[in-house]
């Protein structure tokens, strides 16, 4: 198994001899809004030129709508025949760039052998910000012999998502961990804080921290979150903070 971290949350995963690209943003630096008046996002670039990045993607999963993980560039660049997966409801706006085959994953599906199970995720610590950043999910994928890998998504951490830790016990956990925020939005997904928690909850697996250093509103930088974890007695080997570009080999 494979997983490089390409920019934000869109992800290489390479499982079962399939390609999956998770929430692709494809457009250059500065290609969409700002989203804390700072700098217009994603703030750096793609590690690799955004043809090569959907070259021989065999699928692809979108965990919610939002800008910064399915964009402009990724509607015009990818095959309008590529398969799909999404949350319930995000349907028929992917249909509407013109894509034939998306299929929403209400609990749980299999695919080429895989199996993939929805997960919930909360896009704020509180009800007012969770109402206006809408529905997020995850995903959880499970091959024989492979890794359980756990995609958490846009979320805080909260007992739901302790819950699917303790008992799914995967052993690779991705965590969007750059502790993003909006006016008083308090953190909208994880911070250093919450990504620490997940290393001391599930101290067996490899947390790999995602979305991080490519937006304009994050507030923990890969630096911050390292030297946090040091602090925190997490080493380096449990938790990984891969660069863009970094291919991950498990
Ligand atoms: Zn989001
Ligand atoms: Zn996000």
């Amino acid at each position: 198994m494979q997983i490089q971290q390409i920019r934000n949350s869109t992800l290489r995963l390479s499982i079962a001899g399939k390609l999956i690209l998770t929430d692709p943003i494809l457009l250059p630096r500065h290609g969409i809004e700002f989203f804390a008046g700072i700098e217009k996002n994603p703030i750096v670039d793609l590690p690799f030129p955004a043809a090569d990045m959907i070259k021989d993607i065999d699928l692809v999963i979108i965990s919610h709508l939002h800008q910064n993980h399915f964009d402009n560039g990724a509607k015009k660049m990818l095959p309008k025949n590529i398969p799909m997966f999404c949350q319930p409801g995000d349907e028929n706006a992917i249909k509407e760039n013109g894509f034939s085959d998306v299929t929403p994953i209400e609990h749980q599906l299999e695919w080429e052998n895989i199996q993939i199970t929805r997960t919930p995720g909360r896009h704020a610590g509180n009800e007012k910000w969770e109402a206006i950043l809408g529905k997020v999910s995850g995903f959880i994928f499970k091959v024989d012999n492979e890794p359980i890998v756990y995609w958490a998504g846009d979320t805080v951490l909260y007992d739901e998502i302790k819950n699917i830790i303790t008992t799914v016990k995967p052993d690779i956990i991705l965590t969007h961990s750059c502790g993003a925020m909006l006016q008083d939005s308090g953190p909208i997904v994880m911070d250093a804080e919450q990504t620490i928690a997940v290393c001391k909850l599930a101290p067996e697996a490899k947390v790999i921290a995602t979305h991080i250093d490519a937006l304009d509103h994050g507030t923990v930088s890969r630096e911050a979150l390292r030297i946090h974890a040091q602090k925190n007695g997490i080493s380096s080997d449990q938790l990984l903070i891969p660069d863009d570009g970094q291919i991950l080999n498990f």
